[in-house]
């Protein structure tokens, strides 16, 4: 079943990542290198930029990649923002509210955090409320929870932040390119993403982009940085040099003073993946990853498996669906990637074990990869002896398909 050299097997991946890439990013990494001085290669950044500002709905003036994982990008925000002795909230309803608490407590700020239940969102005024008490000077958000598959609303937090002299940092790193993220019209002064989501790029980039009020403190740290020697213990300086978003922003800026070699192939591959968005069209991207989650759920549904957590603010990328009683989830995730080369995932924390996520992203969000995954799916569960509705999985989401495409034919 491989098809490189590597003996790397195909796989239909429906997990909440790393995702599918597409074909034409996978092309587009190939291109031979080019220097980072080329004038060739200044033209790929600055148009890498545009695209960005493009995906995070911004005109923002700065917007670009941070190389490293999509926790590379949270932590360069987090600890070029946050002083020793910060007040920072984080509102936390799963496993990557965490990450955020535990990058900011390595930038020693003064934490404050407010938790959910795993499966739940927090109502905007809870935020609110807890943002009157504590008096932040940040707070740090995830919008799409991806352990949980739960979509925290932003837009009243971000405005009540801005009328506040709040900042506000939100971690899209599962939603942006797939569900909408509006960085200015929700008033975000910084929205962090990765690549091997929605994007269907592979891993290894983190986009960001943030505003003017932002980089306002990254040039007083900066100043405060200048007038110290270079070997004083009581310095505010941003502690990394590989994260200093000052740093990173002359890279990218117009004087392109050399931080890091830029990764070169990752960028080829953003930038493709980030046309590919910008031909798709965000409204008719955000509506195809609607439409297969229409498909996915009514399919799981008409199976007979139940749903897991707080359907109003479901991600519509993410799919979670409760263990079948008496089965192992394991033995499910097993059988769908060896009999059917499909992948889905477990889950973390209080949840491990008694749910599976269905992932639908990017490149991976099509109507081949959604049937695929309904029938092995119901495969697996007869082979385990759940009780499910036969048959019905396919016909139910084929359905769905065939009155979209009624619709449009009428049109
Ligand atoms: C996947 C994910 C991350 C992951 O970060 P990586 O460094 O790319 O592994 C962070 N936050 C959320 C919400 C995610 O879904």
């Amino acid at each position: 079943m491989s098809y490189t050299d590597l003996d790397t097997p195909m796989r239909t991946i429906m997990t909440p990542g790393p995702v599918e890439a597409d074909p034409r990013v996978l092309r587009a990494m190939t291109t031979p290198i080019i220097g980072q001085f080329d004038p060739k290669f200044l033209e790929l950044m600055n148009e890498t930029m545009d695209l960005l500002k493009y995906a995070f709905q911004t005109n923002n003036k700065w917007a670009f990649p941070i190389d490293g994982t999509s926790r590379a990008g949270l932590e360069a925000l987090l600890c070029s923002v946050i002083e020793p002795g910060d007040k920072v909230l984080i509102p936390i309803f799963g496993r990557f509210g965490y990450l955020l608490q535990e990058i900011a407590s390595r930038c020693n700020a003064e934490i404050h955090t407010l938790e959910k239940e795993w499966g739940e969102v927090f109502d905007p005024e809870e935020v609110i409320e807890a943002i009157k008490r504590v008096k932040p000077k940040l707070v740090v958000i995830v919008h799409g929870e991806t352990s949980t598959g739960r979509l925290q609303p932003l837009e009243e937090i971000g405005r009540f932040c801005r009328e506040n002299d709040v900042l506000i940092a939100v971690d899209a790193v599962a939603t942006l390119g797939g569900i909408d993220v509006r960085t200015d019209e929700w008033c975000l002064d910084a929205v962090i993403t990765g690549t091997q989501k929605c994007l269907g790029v592979p891993s290894g980039m983190a986009p960001l982009t943030y505003n003017e009020r932002i980089e306002k403190i990254l040039k007083a740290r900066k100043k405060i940085e200048r007038g110290l020697s270079e070997f004083s213990s009581n310095s505010r300086r941003i502690q990394s040099n590989y994260l200093d978003l000052s740093q990173i922003q002359d890279y990218w800026g117009p004087d392109r003073l050399n931080h890091h070699t830029e990764a070169t192939s990752m960028l080829y591959g953003l930038r493709e993946g980030l046309r590919v968005i910008k031909e798709e069209g965000l409204k008719a991207r955000f509506k195809r990853h609607k439409l297969h989650e229409k498909a996915l759920v009514a399919g799981l549904e008409a199976m007979g498996v139940a749903l897991f957590g707080d359907t109003e603010h479901k991600m519509t990328n993410v799919t979670c669906i409760k263990v079948p009683e008496g089965i192992k989830e394991e033995d499910i995730r097993r059988t769908l990637l060896e009999h059917f080369g499909v992948e889905i995932a477990a889950a973390f924390g209080p949840l491990k074990g008694q749910i599976l996520r269905i992932g639908s992203m990017g490149y991976s969000c099509r109507k081949e990869n959604i049937l695929k995954v309904l029938g092995a799916l119901e495969a697996t569960l007869i082979k385990y002896g759940a009780k499910v509705n036969r048959g019905e999985a396919l016909q139910t989401a084929l359905g769905i398909y065939e009155n979209v495409d009624q619709l449009a034919a009428t049109v």
